[in-house]
């Protein structure tokens, strides 16, 4: 076998695999080199198996407005060893689909660790050998951020919530981004007594206000605690317990911990430096529009550049790598318009410019709706929905669509198409409405809620 090849991947997650399956498509001779388990933090331990759990907890919502439809579910119980081996065959079934991919188009598929030692040389850890690349590809993604304080081995990440053994009694999480709110929304579902604590005012900064509001209220309507403006200094050993130090002066005791306070992308003893790539503060790899380095032979996408941590933007960034260096087609990504979504009970989904951010860039109007959605109505369940539409005056382009509530992943994947078309609000109008559904209020606004004009709120 000769160690000499036209790309040389490090990393087989999202970025990584597409790249490397699009370059061996070209006709490229490609190694892809993975230390853990091909299809990398998405399928193994992020996007999928997180999203299937978030489908196990809720059935406690279901089974609460079961009756309201006259269903008599008796007593649900829930068996959490059941959840984890059916969640890890459905994990290995991907995987395999992953290696059948990679292999097809005749990528060499590398189990082991890989450092990078010059602009064209990769060194693997188990095996020793050193293989020369016409091009490499930095595609290792990132690794939970653990704070630096006393007792944090006692905690977990995301990693291992995938592998409890069994669920706590009570578990804190810190942090206050999606991975926090969603594990909140699995283990509350669960049945686990669940407290967020987080250094900020509100949950996932960033996102339109009124998301976040929503969003705070619809986690403690699900019993989920949530404790601002503080952070956690320590945790220790206490019984079967682990006894958590709050910056307030409080001492409490939970089942578990759960670190989800950010991801660093993962350059740590890569290589990097030494083979002369810049790397930012974080450590991220600092690349052009073209994901290239500032070594012409080495290229990074995905998470390690930190540009945007999320799957799909790691895949159109390898696939754009693909097309540019091996398909003669120099792409580059858009990153000005991504959607996002939050599989938090009640869900979220975005995408476009916030109220705050759209107020700024000139006059405005916001249309806003809240209500029941459809499902609780025969059922006490007081849950609201909320929709969103921010457009420039006068039915002008929209700038943003922001839902709270069921399907709200699903209508902003749609809606992030008239966007990127920079439709107006005549556009949204003349679409007819799909009746009885909650998108339809997306085109059936009539007067703004309100407006800004000079940046004033009317
Ligand atoms: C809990 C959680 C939930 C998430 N949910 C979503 C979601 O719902 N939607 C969404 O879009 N995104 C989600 N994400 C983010 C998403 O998983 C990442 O954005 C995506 O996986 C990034 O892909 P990547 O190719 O950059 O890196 P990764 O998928 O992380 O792949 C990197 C791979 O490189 C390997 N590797 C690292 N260093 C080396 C080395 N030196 N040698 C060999 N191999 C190495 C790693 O083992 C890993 O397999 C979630 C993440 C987490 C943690």
């Amino acid at each position: 076998m000769s160690d000499s090849y036209d790309l040389v991947v490090i990393g087989a997650g999202s970025g990584g695999v597409r790249a490397a399956r699009i370059a061996a498509t070209y006709g490229a001779k490609v190694a892809i080199i993975e230390e853990y388990r091909v299809g990398g933090t998405c399928v193994i331990r992020g996007c999928v198996p997180k999203k299937l759990f978030v489908y196990a907890s809720r059935y406690k919502d279901l089974f609460e407005i079961a009756p309201s439809f006259g269903w008599d579910v008796g007593t649900p119980s829930f068996d959490w060893a059941t959840l984890v081996a059916n969640k890890d065959k459905e994990i290995a079934r991907l995987e395999a689909a992953y290696i059948a991919g990679l292999e097809k188009p005749g990528a060499e598929i590398i189990r082991d660790r890989a450092t990078v030692t010059g602009p064209n040389t990769v060194k693997l850890q188990k095996s020793g050998r050193e293989l020369t690349a016409r091009t490499i590809l930095i595609a290792t993604g990132a690794r939970p951020f653990i704070p630096d304080i006393p007792g944090k081995e006692l905690g977990i990440s995301s990693n291992e919530a995938f592998h409890l053994e069994a669920l706590p009694h009570s578990i804190l999480i810190e942090g206050g981004g999606f991975i926090s709110v969603e594990f909140a929304t699995i283990f509350a579902g669960l049945g686990v007594h669940t407290t967020i604590v987080y250094r900020g005012d509100r949950l996932l900064r960033g996102f339109d206000e009124d998301l976040r509001v929503g969003l705070e209220a619809g986690l403690v309507a699900r019993g989920v605690k949530i404790i601002h403006q503080t952070n956690v200094l320590g945790l220790r050993r206490t019984g079967a317990d682990i006894t958590v130090s709050f910056s307030d002066g409080v001492d409490a005791p939970f089942g578990a911990v759960m670190f989800a306070t950010g991801r660093s992308p993962n350059t740590a003893g890569l290589g990097l430096e030494a083979a002369g790539v810049e790397l930012a503060w974080d450590g991220a790899v600092v690349v052009d529009a073209y994901s290239r380095s500032s070594i012409a032979s080495i290229y990074a996408v995905g998470d390690v550049t930190n540009r945007a941590q999320l799957t799909p933007v790691a895949i159109r960034e390898g696939h754009a790598f693909a097309d540019t260096v091996f398909g003669d087609k120099p792409t580059a990504v858009d990153h000005s318009l991504i959607g996002e979504a939050v599989f938090a009970e009640p869900e979220v989904g975005t995408v476009g410019l916030a109220e705050h951010d759209a107020a700024t860039q000139g006059d405005i109007d916001v249309y806003v709706t809240r209500f029941r959605p459809m499902i609780n109505t025969l059922s006490l369940k007081s849950d609201r929905m909320m929709i969103k539409l921010i457009t420039r005056p006068d039915g002008g382009q929209v700038l943003g669509v922001h839902i709270l509530g069921p399907g709200a992943a699903e209508i902003i994947q749609m809606a992030a198409i008239p966007l990127g078309m920079q439709a107006t609000k005549a556009d949204f109008d003349r679409a007819m409405a799909m009746h009885p559904t909650a998108a339809e209020e997306l085109v059936t606004f009539k007067k703004p809620s309100y407006v800004y004009r000079n940046g004033q709120k009317q």
